[in-house]
């Protein structure tokens, strides 16, 4: 048999790295910065359009290439920065695999302007998938311009997997902000479509962070420092009650370079034990330095995951080095998550005085005379009415005899629908009784049995559909505020909040200014009270960073789901008789009152049938 087997071509293997390495437009940002980042610049400028999809730009003032070496730099394996196998234990760069640029100009449009301050004039090279169109002398100032333009421009299944443009927005700004706070030092400049999305100047770290997350960050910052032989620590975390339900804020770096690593963030989880609720995360910006050769960086193409030579030691100490700092800075639990909330008074009861129990006892109480019972008056629990059950709870008010009509409904099945209600819905309140149960079930009776409703999912659903209706009908009310609520939020909630803005007017919110960090507000929905806002509203961006809301219709679903789960009544509260029937009824007339807008059941239903099996 003949032989197979071929060498790839290099603008093949070029393009099968590029699969590793460039995963997204957001992958081409986080190359060039580092490039730039490498090459000692002072100052950078990101420029993008259209999520990067059409540009990305990245202009430097480092130290600029050579004609030769801007040619071998989109070479595979060509890279400066290391020579032999032990350089990569003594790392003090971002890049060394050699092969991002060789990636990006496999899969787009690539154009460079390159000036090292030495020779007398620039480089400008063009390269399209892998092949150089263009290479001339030209004019440009010291250091270099790399604009990627068209990506996967060959490669249209990669092109048609990526999101819109908004949501790859949102991941390079995620990557911007990676490589602006691993280096304070340097100047950087990001715009989007023409925008300035941030100027953030040569700064310290703290600033850094601020001028990246907006100016109520500063307060939220607690110090942490620490130094041992295994590694120096220093950075800052956000006070327990500002921590979000968002993975936002939470930055690793480890040699100034971002990292990813679950086992570190569980040290710092753990360390907020009992100081945030469970469901929140804690937000933290820590900068480890340990010795290059203890750490390898190259166990993925994108060098975000690091392995540490200690990771046990590195944990412990990452988990006392916070912990002292929470300590420090007072933060002792506060709250108890755990109580029972049954234990609590309820509120009706609140403020009122105790009264010795009255009790009065028959002393002629004899359980086996029936019929003296019956005399007097008081409700039979014996045989003969055993029918006629539901009279124990329903009875009261109801006209509908033991036998009356509760042969006439039959369940099908266990679950039920809203449907079971329809021919009785108007009755409903005189026949039903509702009681709540252990502050978090509503328990209402119906002919056949009972149904037990969890109050929060019930009126999430209420909620959710009613929004729903709302924004589809463009109907909602909103209340004027007396004074306008003015809130501050960074450049990245910003962008979010105006992308949702239309949604939410239509819930009801009126907003008077949104610019810079700053938005005012001067109405909001009738059922949202002005205290909740800011909490609302940072539910809503954290949602919607967590889902990358493509189109208006999830945007629509999504802002409704949140506003319910952000009003509904919780487990815990106390309902009132009235609260109680009003959510019963509002619960039956949703178009599903079957399950939560989070796909969770509402309610189960105890049949008669049910009850009579447990008694046999
Ligand atoms: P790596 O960064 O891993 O070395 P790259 O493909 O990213 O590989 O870059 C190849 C080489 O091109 C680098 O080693 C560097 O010498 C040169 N280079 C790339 N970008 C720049 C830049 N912005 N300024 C100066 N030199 C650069
Ligand atoms: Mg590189």
């Amino acid at each position: 048999m003949a032989d197979i087997i071929k060498l790839l071509p290099d603008h093949v293997a070029n393009q099968i790295a590029a699969g590793e390495v460039v995963q997204r437009p957001a992958s081409v940002v986080k190359e060039l910065l580092e490039n730039a980042i490498d090459a000692n610049a002072t100052s950078i400028k990101l420029i993008i359009k259209d999520g990067g999809k059409s540009l990305i730009q990245v202009v430097d003032d480092g130290i600029g290439m050579s004609a030769t070496d801007a040619r071998l730099s989109f070479e595979r394996h060509a890279t400066s920065k290391i020579q032999k196998a032990e350089d990569l234990f003594d790392l003090n760069t971002k890049g060394f695999r050699g092969e991002a640029l060789a990636s990006i100009a496999a899969i787009a449009h690539v154009e460079m302007h390159t000036n090292n301050g030495q020779d007398e004039m620039a480089t400008r090279i063009k390269i399209e998938g892998s092949a150089i169109v263009e290479q001339e002398v030209c004019v440009a100032p010291k250091g270099t311009a790399m604009s990627v333009k068209n990506l996967f421009f060959n490669i249209p299944a990669r092109r048609n997997f990526l999101k819109s443009n908004n949501v790859e927005l949102r991941h390079i700004t995620d990557e911007f902000h990676r490589v602006a706070l691993a280096h304070p030092g340097i100047a950087f400049n990001f715009y989007n479509n023409g925008s300035e999305q941030f100027n953030l100047p040569k700064a310290n770290g703290r600033q850094r962070i601020v001028h990246v997350f907006g100016a109520k960050t500063n307060e939220r910052l607690v110090p942490v420092t620490e130094e041992t032989q295994v590694v120096k620590i220093h950075g800052y975390i956000i006070k327990p009650e500002f921590s979000k339900k968002s993975r936002g804020e939470q930055f690793f770096f480890v040699n100034n370079r971002f990292i990813k690593s679950p086992y570190l963030h569980h040290a710092v989880n753990a360390a907020f034990e009992g100081l945030i609720r469970p469901d929140a995360m804690p937000g933290y910006f820590l900068y480890l330095e340990v010795d290059p050769s203890s750490i390898d960086i190259n166990i993925h193409p994108t060098k975000t995951e690091v392995k540490f030579d200690d990771e046990h030691t590195l944990y412990a100490i990452l988990k006392s080095t916070v912990k002292h700092s929470l300590g420090q800075f007072n933060m002792v639990p506060a709250i108890d998550f755990d109580q029972d909330p049954n234990l609590d008074t309820p509120y009706t009861y609140k403020n009122k005085e105790a009264h010795q129990p009255n009790v009065t006892v028959d002393r002629n109480f004899n359980p086996f005379q029936e019929v003296a019972q019956k005399q007097s008056g008081v409700q039979s629990y014996s045989k003969q009415s055993v029918e006629g059950w539901e009279n124990l709870y329903v009875g009261l008010g109801s006209d509908a005899g033991p036998q009356g009509d509760s042969q006439s409904l039959q369940f099908e099945s266990d679950t039920i629908t809203g449907s079971i209600f329809e021919n009785q819905q108007e009755n409903l309140e005189s026949i039903a009784t509702t009681f709540q149960l252990r502050r978090k079930f509503v328990v209402t009776t119906i002919r056949s049995g009972m149904v037990v409703i969890d109050q929060n999912r019930a009126h999430q659903r209420v909620l959710y559909e009613q929004f729903l209706r709302n924004i589809t009908l463009n109907e909602a009310i909103s209340q004027q505020l007396l004074f306008p609520l003015s809130l501050t939020f960074s450049a990245v909630e910003m962008v979010i909040l105006k992308d949702i803005k239309e949604g939410l007017t239509t819930l009801g919110f009126v907003f008077s200014k949104m610019e810079g960090e700053e938005v005012e507000i001067k109405g909001v929905p009738l059922m949202v009270s002005e205290s909740e806002v800011p909490i609302l509203l940072d539910e809503l961006i954290a949602d919607y960073q967590r889902e990358g809301i493509e189109n208006s219709f999830s945007q629509t679903d999504v802002l409704s789901k949140t506003l319910a789960k952000s009003l509904a009544v919780k487990t815990g509260e106390v309902l009132n008789g009235n609260s109680q029937l009003a959510l019963v009824n509002d619960l039956f007339a949703c178009k599903e009152s079957g399950v939560s807008p989070f796909n969770k059941p509402i309610y189960i239903t105890i049949t008669e049938n049910d009850i009579d099996k447990k008694f046999i």
